[in-house]
Order: C-alpha cells, then sequence, then structure tokens
C-alpha cells in the first residue's frame, strides 16, 4: 500500500523521545487532543487546514468557505464531546481583496456567534490561499469521547444522513448548478454542513457513548479508526445506511450507498453504543434536531479475514467493493 498521511504522522509526529508531559491527557490520534484545563474541566483541541484546489474550488464563495472551515473544527469538538470556546484564525491569501475579506469574515463571526466562540488570535500572510483553524473547546473531566473504547458488542450509530455532501460535491466538480430542489439540497449538504455540536455534547454528559469520531473522509474509512484505535472488528448493514431521499432520487440506491461509505466531508458523528445503554438513548437524545440510525454492530476481529468491517445486506453477508477514504498522499 502506498505511504499516506496516516504513516507520515506515524513515523515522524507521533512520539517525542521525552517521557510526556503529565497534563497531557491524549495526544496525537483522535478527533482532538486533550489537556487538562483544572480539577474539572478539560481542554480539547484540534486543527485544520483548508488550502485551495484541495479542499475547495477556486470558485467557492468566501462566505461557504468561512462556514466550512469553522463547521470542520467544530466537528472534531463535536465528536469529543466539547463544548466549543475558542478559535485561532491562521489565514494565507494571494492578494488584499476587500470585498472577499468583508464577505469571509463576516460569515466566519456568523457561524462563531451562533456556537458562541470567541476568535482569539491567529496570523495572516501571503501566498496561495489557505486557511487554518485552531479550535478550543472544554470537556467535563473524563467525559471526552475517544476512538479508543468501543468494545465488542456495542451498536455503532451514524447521526443524520450520509453521502450527500459527495453527491453535491459531483455537481460542483462538472461545474454545474442545481436545476432542483434535490440538487440544491444535496449542494448545500456540501457547502454548509451542521457540525453536530449538541449530539455530542450529550453523548459525553450522558456517558452512553463508548467513542466517537466525526465523518471527515468517509463513513468505513473513519470508523476504521474506531476500531483500530479500539482493536476490534464491525459489520455494517447496508440496507440500515441512512440516505437522504434527495441522494437516492438524484443518483440512485447503488451510487448513493457508495456515496454514504466512502464519501467525504460529511461532517455527521459515527458513535458507538454498549448494548445497556442502548435504550437510554432516546431519552437522551430526544431535544437534539438529528436523527441517528444504528448501522451495525462492534465485532471481535476474524482471524481469516483481513477487512475489520464485514458487509451485510438484510442479514446476508455480501462483499462490497468501494473507494477508500480521502488520503492526501494515495
Ligand atoms: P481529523 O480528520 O479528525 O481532523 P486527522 O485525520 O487530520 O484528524 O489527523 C489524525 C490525527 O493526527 C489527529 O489526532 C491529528 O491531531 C494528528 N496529526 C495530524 N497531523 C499532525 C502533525 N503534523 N503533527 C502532529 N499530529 C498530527
Ligand atoms: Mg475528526
Amino acid at each position: 500500500m502506498r505511504e499516506g498521511e496516516f504513516d507520515i504522522i506515524q513515523r515522524y509526529f507521533t512520539a517525542s523521545k521525552r517521557a510526556p508531559r503529565k497534563d497531557v491527557l491524549l495526544s496525537v490520534g483522535d478527533d482532538c487532543a486533550v489537556t487538562e484545563l483544572n480539577r474539572n474541566q478539560h481542554l480539547a483541541i484540534t486543527t485544520d487546514t483548508m488550502v485551495e484546489g484541495v479542499h475547495f474550488l477556486p470558485s467557492i464563495r468566501p462566505a461557504d468557505l468561512a462556514y466550512k472551515a469553522v463547521a470542520s473544527n467544530l466537528s472534531d469538538l463535536a465528536a469529543m464531546g466539547a463544548e466549543p470556546a475558542w478559535m485561532s484564525l491562521a489565514l494565507t491569501i494571494p492578494n488584499i481583496d476587500h470585498a472577499w475579506l468583508t464577505e469571509f469574515s463576516e460569515s466566519f463571526f456568523s457561524i462563531l456567534d451562533h456556537y458562541n466562540v470567541d476568535l482569539i488570535g491567529g496570523d495572516t500572510t501571503r501566498g496561495p490561499l489557505s486557511i487554518t483553524i485552531t479550535a478550543q473547546g472544554i470537556i467535563a473531566k473524563d467525559k471526552a469521547l475517544c476512538r479508543h473504547n468501543a468494545n465488542v458488542g456495542d451498536w455503532i450509530y451514524v447521526s443524520g444522513t450520509l453521502g450527500d455532501s459527495a453527491g453535491g460535491l459531483s455537481y460542483l466538480l462538472q461545474g454545474k448548478s442545481a436545476v432542483n430542489s434535490a440538487q440544491e439540497f444535496l449542494i448545500h449538504r456540501h457547502l454548509r454542513p451542521t457540525p453536530r455540536v449538541l449530539l455530542g455534547m450529550a453523548l459525553s454528559l450522558t456517558r452512553l457513548a463508548s467513542s466517537a469520531i466525526d465523518i471527515s473522509d468517509g463513513c468505513v474509512a473513519d470508523l476504521t479508526h474506531i476500531l483500530e484505535r479500539s482493536q476490534c472488528g464491525a459489520v455494517i448493514e447496508l440496507d440500515k445506511l441512512p440516505l437522504s431521499a434527495e441522494l437516492v432520487s438524484e443518483f440512485g440506491l447503488a451510487q448513493a450507498e457508495q456515496y454514504a461509505l466512502s464519501g467525504g466531508e460529511d461532517y455527521e458523528l459515527c458513535f458507538t453504543v454498549p448494548d445497556s445503554n442502548k435504550a437510554k438513548l432516546a431519552k437522551a437524545l430526544a431535544h437534539i434536531g438529528v436523527n441517528y440510525t444504528c448501522i451495525g454492530q462492534i465485532r471481535a476481529i476474524h482471524p481469516k479475514n483481513k477487512n475489520r468491517i464485514q458487509f451485510q445486506r438484510h442479514g446476508q453477508r455480501v462483499e462490497v467493493e468501494f473507494a477508500g477514504g480521502f488520503d492526501h498522499f494515495k
């Protein structure tokens, strides 16, 4: 297999030679790092970069770009169960364009205000357009939703619907604009994903979930991160995948399923719930404002199978061919 971004992180940026600081509770490898803030609270910290031509098309509107850069960071905080608090913005722009900066900054502050987050610093430089945000949020002590605590028998849930963002992106890549309300919906889902902040906080505060991740690189790729860190496997029931009516009507069931499994940038949460907590979910999540669906279960890794994930359709085992999740170097 070709080297990917995770090989680089693993080889060069995972281990320092000295013993880790005692106040670092979770380091490289999860949606956020977690450090000790005070006796009752922990701090979740995440950084995400967006580069023109890689993460967004040159044609993107500055308001959409600002929204998405913030939303992708909020999504990592949500995956940890953190309450968003502060952001820093490192902005690299090719030239000073006041109309662009006005639209970008208004949209940026609009989403920050919505989540009660303050911009507390950053850096501004000239160069090819790129945006790096560091976001910090607060978690009650020992309540972070990590990737490494899933257990055999836990149920696997995802929020919202999957694959819409990839569907919307396919129109933008062809330079097409929406010709009906379904296409409009899918493009909107790509440009304006909703970070599932309240859901993450509810799962953390109630302790109902054993692990969580946000789906930025595709459901299978991101669930695999949970499975690797938790040293287990899983079964996914294909007929349970939550697909929007818009995605299915525009692309058909087979393509919609592909997008749901491997399309990126849904920014939904994937989380695992022990069987003993399953019945309590409905009450705990009644007022969160997002649907959630059980799509499978954590299993032991089957010694004969190289794949961590088995797929089933209507209870019968099936093989699935699909493109892997997004990796910058593959
Ligand atoms: P996410 O998709 O949740 O934003 P990534 O896949 O980008 O996370 O990164 C995986 C993990 O590796 C994260 O814990 C991230 O903080 C860490 N990481 C990524 N790049 C580096 C780096 N250059 N140095 C240290 N840690 C890194
Ligand atoms: Mg993440």
